[in-house]
């Protein structure tokens, strides 16, 4: 979370702007990062006065499913890990196609 303000803290300086109202971030259900970890942590730094936000700043959490395709069939499902076998032909062959992004998809300053 903190280098995702840190991203966002360095865009407002170039647009000149200086508070955050609300940020819109893409988590995807492989990456990395638990939505909730990223709200407690998004309402630390609010609390810490971190310079950007203050208590009407809002983030937005947008889950993006987690995709596959098998590379020996073709068929798409949702995989539970990253090798999750193909439910139509059983092989490990999953190519994530989504649910790793993690990242500011908009957010609104002022
Ligand atoms: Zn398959």
């Amino acid at each position: 979370m903190g280098d995702i303000l840190n991203l966002i803290a360095e865009d407002m300086k170039v647009r000149g702007l200086s508070k955050v109202l609300k940020i819109e971030l893409i988590v995807g259900d492989l990456s990395n990062a638990m939505p909730d970890a990223l709200e407690m942590a998004f309402e630390i730094h609010k609390a810490m006065k971190s310079p950007i936000l203050d208590e009407s700043s809002e983030l937005v959490i947008i889950r993006e499913e987690a995709r596959a395709k098998c590379v020996f069939c073709g068929h798409e499902y949702t995989p539970d890990n990253r090798v999750a076998l193909c439910p139509n032909c059983g092989m490990p062959g999953g190519k994530i196609i989504s649910g790793e992004t993690l990242k500011v998809l908009s957010y609104e300053g002022s």
